[in-house]
């Protein structure tokens, strides 16, 4: 049997420990080399090897092609991070790597199998981040026992040997890439409660790195008036030596940095610590906001803190502890080791059994005045408990933590009065995990026709296009009993152990889930921005069907086939953001007409249909007409009902065709004749009745003409995108008029 570990998967930094049961506590497994630290670097190399941890920082700091850092900062994000030899890396990709070495190192160095791991993210990660990870984690052959928050993994550390009862701690966890911030209650017996976290998770040394480089280059052009930026390979000596310096201020008042500048020669700049200090206040500040924030949140003052726990790299600056003495009050603990508690902390999870889901059950959803169910019990801050003399736990594991998840999930929804869309709450943020919100929401839709339900998950609090929109779930398969309106569907979200988000459906009372599509979110989701009210005006559109009915003659053959099916498939996509159903047929025509398409509102099976359209299938000549089948299909339908007739040069029985046409007129069905290439003008404007008129253009103007038309069909010629997927969600989110 194999072993299981802990990782800290950093972003400057990663480690790995294993928990030790004959001593109870948990330690770092070193690489071969005997480093305790790993450091989140990757070089490419040519032949395609890959080096991993400290060589690879050592050529990043040489300025060696193929090296990668700070990946973690990309993890949840769709973009390629690096590109290398032609390949593209993502955060994903270059995490595996990471781990992937990780793993066989201890392997190494305990020659045994490496099973399972807990591996930790910052508390502030979202669900797509957290997915990134396990992604990354199953790519690099590791299967995930459980995803632990950094400052959790470093409190259980912490706790289990300076255990004191009824403690606050306020975790302050400074990286190179990330903050968090995080308040623990240790309770009885090692059982330890995650209160509230926040943080900033594009904050950290790397910013302070980053502000001391341009007070470098800054320092170099006052005193020689050399600018830096015309350089870049002085620029990037300044940047690659710029942490040393910053380590430099962590031991002494002043640090200098050795260049060389061309036409100035050696050029020596001394930077001091206040200098530093004064040049990133506002990057420490904004951790303290966030720490003021946090406790404010949990209606708690400084004194209510019982101590201050330092965790991360970072937190070596001076300035760091400083600060924080400053606006506490508290000397922060230098207890636990700022690299290495986490992973620890992860180590001794391992052997945990998982937590069970909290099942917070209502049949009725959040009134609108109470958004939040269950709002968590703020610790009294007037009745001060007495906070226990500290001891130390006989073994790690007695500690037993309790994780929130940073955010609160929401949905799209609207508004009580239909106005607007807003962020509805499902599950408050610093919600205990594991929890499901069982039949949290009852939707009603009216429609028989929909048998799909959109939903859009958020994470955050505020409106829907400033929180992170984490999926689209359609629920399918949705039946709709014509006795019973409405429909009821339960919809029952979770995060899991790990602070990833579930979302499970039933109909009714059944017992069986729906299933559920998740797909892409789409790329604008601007409407979601806008009032509901554009829409709701044209909820009660009517229904429209429109033929399209495409000469296929032979003087057809060739591109100008081609480009009338697409036209008309342009025609069936603008029409889709008709604000109504929309059905659409299509007919051919030459000596015979024939229906291809009864009239359907599957958009993809049409346009399939069109492009199976073939020359001949109805005779090459021109001895027929399409009316007949477009009043068959047309008569008996409510509703707005429309004909485009695509001719291409002279049909053989115009006449005929003409009062075929008027029968359709007489019918209250539109018509509307279009030609190109030698088509007459006369018969096509005798064919037209209706809003849109006759029109003659050439073939490339098809496409475009096909398309203005259903744009004018769709009331907005011109300013709409296509992208209709949403259109459907929003109508469903009408229609379903949640309570
Ligand atoms: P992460 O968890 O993001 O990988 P770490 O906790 O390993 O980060 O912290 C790395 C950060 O700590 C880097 O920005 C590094 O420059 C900084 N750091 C490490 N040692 C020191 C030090 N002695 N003085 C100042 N900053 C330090
Ligand atoms: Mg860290």
């Amino acid at each position: 049997m194999g072993i299981q570990i802990g990782i800290d998967l950093g972003t400057t930094y990663s480690l790995a420990a294993i928990f030790d049961e004959k001593t109870g506590q948990p330690k770092i497994i070193p690489d071969r080399n005997g480093n305790k630290i790993t450091p989140s670097v990757i070089q490419i190399l040519e032949n395609g090897e890959i080096l991993v941890g400290w060589e690879a920082k050592e050529a990043c700091e040489a300025g060696e092609y193929g090296c990668v850092s700070a990946f973690k900062r990309g993890m949840g994000k769709e973009e390629m991070y690096c590109t290398f030899y032609g390949k593209d890396y993502t955060s994903v990709e270059l995490s595996a790597i990471l781990l992937r070495y990780l793993k066989e190192e201890v392997e190494y160095v305990t020659g045994q199998t490496v099973d399972e791991a807990v591996v930790t993210v910052p508390a502030y990660f979202y669900h797509k981040e957290r997915k990134a990870t396990m992604t990354a984690a199953r790519q690099a052959g590791l299967n995930i026992r459980q995803i632990i928050n950094e400052p959790t993994a470093a409190a259980i550390h912490y706790g289990a040997k300076h255990w004191r009862e009824n403690a606050r701690i306020l975790v302050y966890d400074l990286g190179g890439g990330t903050f968090d911030t995080t308040l623990i209650r240790m309770k009885k017996d090692g059982e330890m409660e995650s209160l509230q976290t926040l943080g900033n998770h594009t904050l950290g040394g790397k910013d302070w790195d980053e502000r001391l480089s341009n007070l470098v280059e800054e320092k170099i052009e006052a005193d020689t008036g050399f600018r830096t930026e015309t350089d870049r390979a002085v620029r990037q000596e300044i940047r690659q030596g710029i942490e040393n310096v910053k380590k430099q201020l962590t031991q002494r008042n002043t640090a200098s940095v050795r260049l060389h500048l061309p036409g100035i020669g050696l050029y020596t700049v001394n930077v001091t610590r206040d200098e530093f200090d004064q040049r990133t206040r506002d990057l420490i500040e904004r951790t303290g906001d966030l720490c003021s924030s946090l406790l404010q949140r949990c209606g708690l003052q400084w004194t209510d803190i019982t101590d201050i726990l330092l965790v991360g790299g970072s937190t070596r600056m001076r300035q760091v502890p400083e600060y924080l003495k400053a606006i506490s009050g508290h000397t922060p603990l230098a207890q636990v080791h700022p690299d290495e508690a986490v992973a620890l902390g992860a180590a001794v999870q391992v052997h945990k059994p998982l937590p069970e889901y909290l099942v917070v059950s209502s049949t009725a959803a959040p009134a609108a005045d109470k958004p939040y169910l269950f709002r968590r019990k703020k610790p009294a801050a007037s009745v001060p408990e007495t906070v226990g003399a500290e001891k130390q736990l006989s073994n790690a594991l007695c500690v037993t933590p309790m994780d929130v998840v940073a955010h609160a999930m929401g949905v799209i929804a609207v508004n009580q009065e239909g106005t607007h869309y807003i962020n509805k709450t499902i599950i408050p943020a610093n919600q205990r995990i594991p929890v499901k919100y069982a039949e949290a929401f009852h939707y009603y839709t009216s429609s028989k026709s929909d048998n799909e339900l959109e939903i859009y998950v958020l994470q955050g609090e505020k409106a829907p296009l400033e929180c992170q929109i984490i999926g689209k779930y359609v629920v399918t398969g949705i039946v709709h009993d014509r006795a019973a309106n409405p429909t009821i569907i339960r919809i029952q979200y979770s995060y899991d152990v790990n602070g990833m988000i579930h979302v499970q459906a039933r109909q009714g009372d059944a017992q069986e889930d729906l299933p559920i599509r998740e797909e892409p979110v789409p790329e604008d989701m601007s409407k979601f921005g806008r009032p509901v009210e554009m829409e709701s005006t044209t909820v009660e559109a009517e229904p429209l069907t429109a033929m399209l009915a495409v000469d296929v003659s032979g003087s057809m053959s060739g591109t100008p086939l081609r480009d009338a099916k697409n036209a008309m498939c342009h025609f069936v996509d603008e029409v889709s953001n008709y604000p109504g159903q929309v059905r659409v047929g299509v007919i051919a025509v030459s000596d015979r007409s024939e229906i291809v398409q009864k009239p359907t509102s599957n958009a993809a099976l049409c346009k399939m249909n069109i492009n199976s359209i073939q020359l001949g299938k109805t005779g090459y000549g021109n001895q027929g007409q399409p009316f007949n089948d477009i009043l068959s299909e047309l008569k008996d339908v409510a509703g707005i009902r429309l004909a485009l007739v695509l001719a291409d040069g002279v049909w053989s029985r115009q006449a005929h065709a003409v009062r075929r046409a008027h029968a359709c007129h007489a019918q209250g069905i539109q018509v509307t004749g279009i030609g190109f290439g030698s088509a007459d003008v006369k018969f096509l404007q005798d064919i037209s009745c209706g809003d849109y008129k006759s029109m003659l253009v050439s073939q490339s103007e098809l496409k475009r003409s096909f398309g203005k038309i259903a744009q004018e069909i769709s009331g907005s010629a011109g300013s709409q995108k296509s992208g209709r997927s949403e259109s459907t969600a929003a109508d469903t989110w009408r229609a379903t008029g949640e309570r």
